[in-house]
């Protein structure tokens, strides 16, 4: 009898160690940035045994995990602009300018919103 390990079978299998399974289908160490081979059990519990590993998800771990998506943040995003364009005399319009929207984009998307004037 044999039974077919998928790199999502072993995930479950390993909740909580910043695993994660990449593109190519291979179970990867997100702290560590590197994949595993997750065919042999002992492949894995080797990798989040060795030293390298768990400095490195410690260090993961003391990030602070901040959550863009709220609608806090969000709203308190849209506030900061608000002021930030009064006091910098930038009429809200801009906002709908094309480079200035791609410029915010291209750093915030997609956790964030950039709002039109007409939203503001
Ligand atoms: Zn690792």
């Amino acid at each position: 009898m044999t039974s077919t390990i998928t790199p999502q079978k072993r995930l479950r299998e390993y909740t909580n160690n910043c695993l994660s399974i990449n593109k190519k289908n291979e179970l990867f160490c997100d702290s560590c940035k590197k994949s595993i081979d997750y065919k042999k059990k002992c492949s894995v519990t080797q990798h989040l045994e060795t030293e390298v590993h768990t400095s490195n998800s410690k260090k993961l771990k003391t990030v602070p995990n901040i959550n863009f998506n709220t609608d806090e943040f969000q709203e308190n995003f849209k506030n900061n602009l608000i002021i930030w364009l009064s006091a910098s005399d930038v009429p809200f319009d801009k906002l709908n300018k094309k480079t200035f929207k791609c410029f915010l984009n291209n750093y915030l998307r997609p956790v964030f919103k950039i709002p039109s004037s007409a939203t503001l």
